[in-house]
């Protein structure tokens, strides 16, 4: 199995080594590759990108012909993660924000986000969350966008009393906090049964 990690700005190498953590756990062998140029995501199975600055990634992505791939890649149904920053990128529809600082986005997942939803009162904060299919879960928040507002295809996996932060539409999952920032591997031991 091969997981590419999209490694051009953010938590990169958190992401990988959770991977390999979850893997492990799974009792599954696979390559874990963070990715900065086009070639391996195509060859992947299932693809993540991280947080981060949303803005920054996505214009790397588009440079580098990553976003082509990923897209090519969501399509033939294949999982794709995106958290906080990711999870941005993978919306349809982006917030004021995003259109301001023109960040060009993904477009596979139908949902309305809200960049930096939080302000700076609560730049970062961790609270406990009920996931739908694994329970509860003590979530890390920085900088996080929410999700305001989701189509008739998506799944509403965990809500927080500002809003809706986990979402899945058919094999894409994104998630408005860091899930790889715990020790906690459930996330993406979820996100690797998906493949
Ligand atoms: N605030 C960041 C953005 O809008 C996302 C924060 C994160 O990924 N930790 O790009």
């Amino acid at each position: 199995m091969k997981i590419a990690i999209v490694g051009v700005q953010g938590d990169v190498s958190e992401h990988v080594e959770i991977v390999k953590k979850a893997l492990d756990n799974l009792g599954i062998s696979g390559i874990v590759k963070p990715v900065r140029k086009r070639g391996f995501i195509s060859e992947s199975d299932a693809v993540i990108i991280p947080g981060g600055e949303s803005t920054t990634i996505s214009r790397l992505i588009w440079r580098d012909g990553i976003a082509e791939e990923i897209i090519e890649l969501a399509r033939d149904g294949k999982p794709v993660m995106g958290t906080c920053a990711g999870l941005i990128l993978l919306a349809k529809h982006g917030d004021k924000q995003v259109e301001e600082t023109d960040t060009r986005l993904l477009k596979l997942m139908d949902i309305w986000v809200r960049r930096n939803a939080f302000g700076r009162q609560r730049e970062s904060f961790e609270t406990e969350i009920d996931f739908k299919g694994i329970g509860r879960y003590r979530a890390i928040f920085i900088r996080a966008p929410l999700i305001e507002r989701v189509g008739k295809g998506v799944d509403v996996l965990a809500r927080i009393d500002e809003g809706i932060v986990a979402v899945r539409e058919r094999n894409l999952l994104g998630l408005a906090f860091h899930p790889e920032l715990t020790g906690d591997t459930r996330i993406h031991e979820y996100f690797i049964s998906m493949i």
